[in-house]
């Protein structure tokens, strides 16, 4: 059966806004109002979505804002997690999926983790027939999106 791709991102980012209060930073939500049935393992899904929103914390500066957007685009639905951080110079950016990838050694060292992050998120974009992209301005912030295949009459079971 298909799932409620709206009422899956809503939970996602309920967690990650109670879990971060302390880091002060703020989540802006663009989702309609609607049931949006999308195909798709949820633990998997919840796993990419996890790994993006992770990195969108751990790179934002304190008080910043990340904004999540969920939208429909012909046969695909795209979701974005736009954040105010440090951003990813542009001759990183072809890189940042390779596993074990990691911008600044140094930098990444501190904040911890091992840059599998990304690649699994990839991963699991493509097997579910989607696809994910990153666009970034050093020193301004950075924007990770993914796209899945929009079920228009599925059958959800979390409706
Ligand atoms: P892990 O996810 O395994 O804990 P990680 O976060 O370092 O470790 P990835 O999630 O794969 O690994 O990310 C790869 C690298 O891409 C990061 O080390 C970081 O340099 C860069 N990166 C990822 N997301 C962002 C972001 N939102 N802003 C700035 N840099 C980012
Ligand atoms: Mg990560």
């Amino acid at each position: 059966a298909s799932m409620n791709a709206t009422t899956f991102v809503n939970q996602v980012i309920d967690r990650f806004e109670m879990a971060t209060k302390k880091q002060d930073i703020q989540f802006k939500r663009k989702i309609p109002d609607k049931s949006i049935p999308v195909l798709g393992d949820r633990d998997k899904l919840t796993q990419l979505l996890d790994n993006i929103l992770s990195n969108s914390v751990k790179y934002s500066p304190e008080g910043g804002t990340i904004t999540c957007t969920l939208k429909i685009e012909k046969s695909r639905i795209i979701i974005s997690v736009k954040d105010e951080g440090v951003g990813i110079p542009k001759e990183n950016l072809s890189h940042v999926f390779d596993r074990f990838y990691r911008v600044d050694k140094a930098r990444s060292r501190n904040l911890g983790g091992t840059g599998l992050g990304l690649a699994i998120a990839k991963e699991i974009a493509i097997a579910h027939g989607g696809d994910i992209w990153v666009s970034s301005e050093w020193g301004k912030g950075t924007t990770f999106s993914f796209s899945l295949p929009y079920e228009e009459d599925g059958v959800m079971d979390d409706a």
